[in-house]
């Protein structure tokens, strides 16, 4: 065998194997394919294409992973001229006679897979992922996925013309889905799945196919209208954040009828367009909020988080159960204790039913649904979860309960575990000051259901180590959340602002406007639900309760939602709240009899009710929830306004397109939304008080965002 080694530059390392040369992509942590790694590769096929002694070449990457895809740093400023992308690195490929061959270990992502996509063969190992994510950022695959992928598939399932490989292709890339290796050989989209060594066989395969071309893009497939009108119908409206689904739709459109190159040329166009819309700004802006949200100012960088290999929960309640779901999916095991037999039974039965149902719907095989349900135990005292390293309280919301909690657990466990509170507004240091261990108490607030909703909020008490802190964060992604760090204010970040935008919801009612009418304007926006529809799915008794506790306000408050709670109007769970549910059905109706008390409440108020427009209930609901923001981060209990942006797009479905409350502000501009709260001031009253940090962007004249936006067209 002849083995040399060649310059290369320092992200792409070059081999010659028989006549093969292998192009090794060496940029940690995820190989990702930016202008300086495209330059070295596009200056490396070059010199393999005037090389005569070489007759193929794979591309690999290095740490066990083929490549991440595009580094989306780059989408944020124009490539300055002369740099090259992905799309050159494939234009190299397609003009060359030479046979490629993509060898893919790990994930094949993005601008990764439509590189393999672009080689004649791909192999890949068992731990292979790959997928055409860019949906996920309101983008479109740019370097030819469009165009490829159906190709491919439709290539590879050819019964019914091919169409059902399209579908799969408008599938996957519509939902964003990463197939793993036996999905992905199914499809087609990998030829060979090999179980050993994965470059040597892409080798192989490249040097019996050496001088032989299979080029995607010699393919050809048909769509019919009826398959994209099929796609069209099931996803969202261009204005809801479909705008990037239905352009790829396009797309693929486009490379059935167009000639390859001109179809290439349309998906760039699209794509183009779109790196500069709205929502793929807004979904990038969180792409990297996300990224910082475990970055704490002031956190050195030698605190080591401690590794979490038993969990407690104390209360089997709707959150105990759902907690303990959430470290069994991440294989931790976890003892659930609960003073009530009866909800250890209902928590019991809650979780398997839960992993059974994942089952039927094939989302997890019958083994691991079992090893889960395993990993929760059920067990009968304090005594018994003594050696867990972190315990998540999530009994009642009453500190006098979880104070009597707190100092039983500090009792029970060794003096290094960790005591966590799930609570959603109390004061996490009343807690640790019961305990011999403060600096090791913290809040770890998950939503509701916990098994699904993404984020977490990482509550830091005044006294809690950094130690712990790290810990928390680490844990977090471990357990697939955002963890999104909080200070110890009531109800943190997401209830904080949460108070607020139920607050002028409510004088809303009082003015005119009727639960039905709030909610659909609030819906109209983007939001899944409205605030009434969402105060009778947490519950208006459990919204009554924690405004006892709450700190007074020197201003009034509605007592609407007092009024049913004193009816026993609960919401869902009593049939009725702000709204009606019969048979037990979800869909919110509208009672007249709740419009009447509204009414009279607006009666005994003197308010003269009048026609409330559906632009005066978003901009009063969403400025109050901003101004809190504000308040937050002026507090220093929110640290980055992508902080509060993650937490309410994933704990309280804000829509991602517009890119959290902060980032639609931005876009409003803070200027505009402070001179408008001055005015509300003098028209409704104190409670318009506009935030310190609000007041001083204004001045400015400047955004939210750290960043300098980038040119934005919708
Ligand atoms: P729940 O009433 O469903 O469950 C509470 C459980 O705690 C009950 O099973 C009860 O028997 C048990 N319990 C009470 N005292 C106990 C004790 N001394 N020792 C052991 N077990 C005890 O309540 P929930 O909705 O699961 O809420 C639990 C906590 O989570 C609360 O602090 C709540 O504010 C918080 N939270 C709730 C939600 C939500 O939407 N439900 C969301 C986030 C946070």
């Amino acid at each position: 065998m002849v083995q040399t080694q060649a310059q290369a530059g320092p992200l792409v390392r070059g081999e010659t194997r028989d006549g093969v040369r292998i192009l090794t992509l060496e940029n940690p942590p995820v190989n990702a394919l930016g202008s300086k790694v495209c330059a070295e590769l596009v200056r490396e096929l070059e010199r393999a294409e005037t090389d005569t002694a070489i007759a193929a070449i794979v591309f690999a990457g290095a740490n066990g992973l083929f490549s991440g895809g595009a580094d989306v740093n780059e989408f944020h400023s124009p490539a300055p001229a002369g740099s090259k992308n992905i799309r050159d690195v494939i234009a190299s490929v397609e003009k060359s006679d030479k046979t490629f061959v993509a060898a893919i270990d790990g994930i094949a992502l993005g601008g990764g897979l439509e590189l393999a996509l672009g080689c004649d063969y791909r192999v890949g190992g068992p731990n292979a992922r790959t997928g055409l994510p860019e949906i996920l950022l309101g983008l479109i695959p740019g370097a030819g996925g469009t165009q490829r992928l159906p190709r491919l598939l439709a290539s590879r399932n050819p019964m019914n013309n091919g169409l059902a490989g399209v579908q799969m292709a408008l599938d996957m890339m519509l939902k964003g889905e990463t197939k793993n290796a036996k999905q992905a050989k199914g499809m087609g989209i990998l030829d060979e799945l090999v179980a050993g060594e994965v470059v040597a066989r892409a080798v192989e395969l490249a040097k019996a196919r050496a001088g032989t071309k299979a080029r995607i893009s010699s393919l050809s497939f048909i769509v019919l209208p009826s398959l994209t009108a099929l796609a069209h119908g099931m996803v969202p409206p261009e204005e809801r954040g479909g705008y990037a689904a239905h352009k790829l739709i396009d797309a693929v459109e486009a490379a059935a009828e167009m000639e390859f190159k001109y179809g290439l040329a349309h998906e760039r166009r699209i794509f183009e367009e779109l790196v500069r819309s709205a929502p793929a700004q807004a979904a990038i802006h969180l792409f990297f909020a996300e990224r910082e949200l475990g970055k704490i100012p002031g956190l050195s960088s030698d605190v080591k988080a401690k590794e979490i290999k038993k969990a407690a929960v104390v209360g089997a309640g709707t959150m105990g159960t759902g907690i303990a779901m959430v470290f069994a999916n991440a294989d931790i095991p976890v003892s659930v204790i609960d003073v009530n037999p009866e909800q250890i039974e209902r928590g019991r039965k809650n979780i398997a039913s839960t992993y059974e149902g994942q089952v039927k719907k094939g989302r997890l095989t019958p083994e691991k649904a079992q090893a889960r349900t395993e990993c929760v135990a059920f067990v009968g005292d304090y005594a018994a979860i003594a050696d867990a390293d972190l315990v998540v309280e999530a009994v009642f919301e009453s500190m006098q309960v979880k104070k009597e909690v707190f100092a039983a657990l500090d009792k029970a466990l060794g003096p290094e575990a960790m005591l966590a509170s799930n609570t959603s507004t109390l004061d996490i240091d009343e807690m640790a000051s019961v305990t011999k261990r403060p600096d090791r108490v913290l809040g770890l607030h998950f939503f509701a259901p916990a098994n699904i909703m993404q984020l977490l909020e990482i509550v830091r008490g005044k006294s809690t180590s950094d130690e712990a802190l790290a810990t928390a964060t680490a844990l977090a992604k471990r357990l697939k959340k955002k963890g999104a760090v909080s200070g110890n204010a009531f109800g943190f970040i997401g209830n904080r602002m949460l108070f607020d935008y139920i607050r002028e919801a409510n004088f809303l009612l009082e003015e005119g406007a009727t639960p039905k009418q709030i909610d659909a304007a609030l819906k109209e926006f983007g939001f899944p639900m409205g605030p009434f529809a969402m105060s009778d799915l947490s519950g208006i008794d459990v919204f009554y309760k924690i405004g006892l506790e709450a700190p007074r306000v020197p201003y009034r408050t509605s007592e609407i939602a007092a009024r049913l709670y004193e009816q026993g109007r609960y919401g869902q769970k009593t049939g009725k709240g702000f709204f009606l549910y019969e048979n037990g059905k979800r869909e919110p109706l509208e009672d007249p009899s709740v419009n009447a008390l509204i009414a009279s409440e607006s009666k005994r108020l003197g308010i003269k009710r009048r026609k409330v427009e559906n632009d005066e209930i978003v901009q009063r609901c969403l400025f109050a929830l901003v101004n809190q923001g504000a308040q937050l981060l002026g507090e220093g209990i929110a640290l980055r306004p992508g902080d509060e942006d993650i937490v309410w797009v994933y704990g309280f479905g804000f829509p991602w397109y517009r890119g959290g409350p902060m980032w639609w502000a931005d876009t409003i501009g803070p200027k505009k939304i402070y001179e408008q709260i001055l005015a509300w001031q003098k028209q409704f009253g104190a409670h318009w008080q506009p935030a310190p940090l609000l007041k001083e962007l204004a001045e400015r004249d400047a955004t939210f965002a750290p960043r300098p936006k980038v040119e934005v067209s919708n």
